[in-house]
């Protein structure tokens, strides 16, 4: 099966590719088409979100596209930022100024307070309008400092109560994948593609 990569940002291109090699014999993940102008994410929900994005690269492309999209839910501010992840300091999308201005939110707040998930859409939509969708969460806490040059966005701030000792951005990128909400994104919707073409089966 192959599969457009509806998402330009090459961590997250990396880390889709390889959970679904990992659980699906016959895929093959083609980069987003060079010269695609942005869509509009203005879903208020990560399904709608997701959603958005597979559609508009499946409809340019012409072939079946992938695209997730995911938010960090802190419990303490009632789920914020959740949908709103990406522009949660402004429009910019600016990885460094989300991450402050969620320290600074935090601030006062103790290691119970701090209690958060990371929630990820995944889907597959296909030329003929057909998608199939899979989702994923890990459960954590917020830390009190950012630690660790690995992954993206929130990494640096967020530990999964799987690996309490390190945040998300001192895991490798394996042991990132085998419990992340992406990764739990990805096998679970590999496991409702390989329904739909069985010959995918790694067996
Ligand atoms: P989106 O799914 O690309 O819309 O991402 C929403 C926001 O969450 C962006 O700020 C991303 O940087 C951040 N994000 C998405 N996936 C991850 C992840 O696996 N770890 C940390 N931050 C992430």
């Amino acid at each position: 099966m192959r599969l457009v990569m509806a998402s330009a940002n090459p961590h997250k291109a990396v880390e889709i590719a390889a959970v679904l090699r990992e659980a699906m014999a016959d895929v093959e993940i083609v980069p987003r088409p060079p010269g695609l102008g942005d869509v509009a994410e203005d879903g208020e929900t990560l399904e709608a979100n997701a959603l958005i994005k597979a559609r508009f690269v499946c409809a340019a492309a012409g072939e079946p596209a992938i695209a997730d999209d995911t938010g960090l839910e802190v419990d303490a501010l009632g789920g914020v930022p959740g949908v709103h992840s990406a522009r949660y300091a402004g429009p910019e999308q600016d990885a460094a100024a989300n991450l402050a201005k969620l320290l600074t939110a935090l601030q006062d707040m103790l290691p119970p307070q701090r209690r958060a998930r990371f929630r990820t859409v995944v889907t597959v939509v296909f030329p003929d309008g057909r998608d199939v969708l899979a989702d994923g969460a890990v459960e954590g806490c917020i830390a009190a400092a950012p630690r660790g040059d690995g992954g993206f966005g929130y990494d640096p701030v967020f530990v999964a109560d799987e690996a309490p000792l390190r945040t998300f951005a001192e895991l490798t990128s394996d042991e990132k994948n085998s419990i992340s909400h992406r990764g739990r994104a990805l096998r679970a919707l590999a496991a409702k593609l390989q329904q739909l073409n069985p010959a995918a089966n790694r067996g």
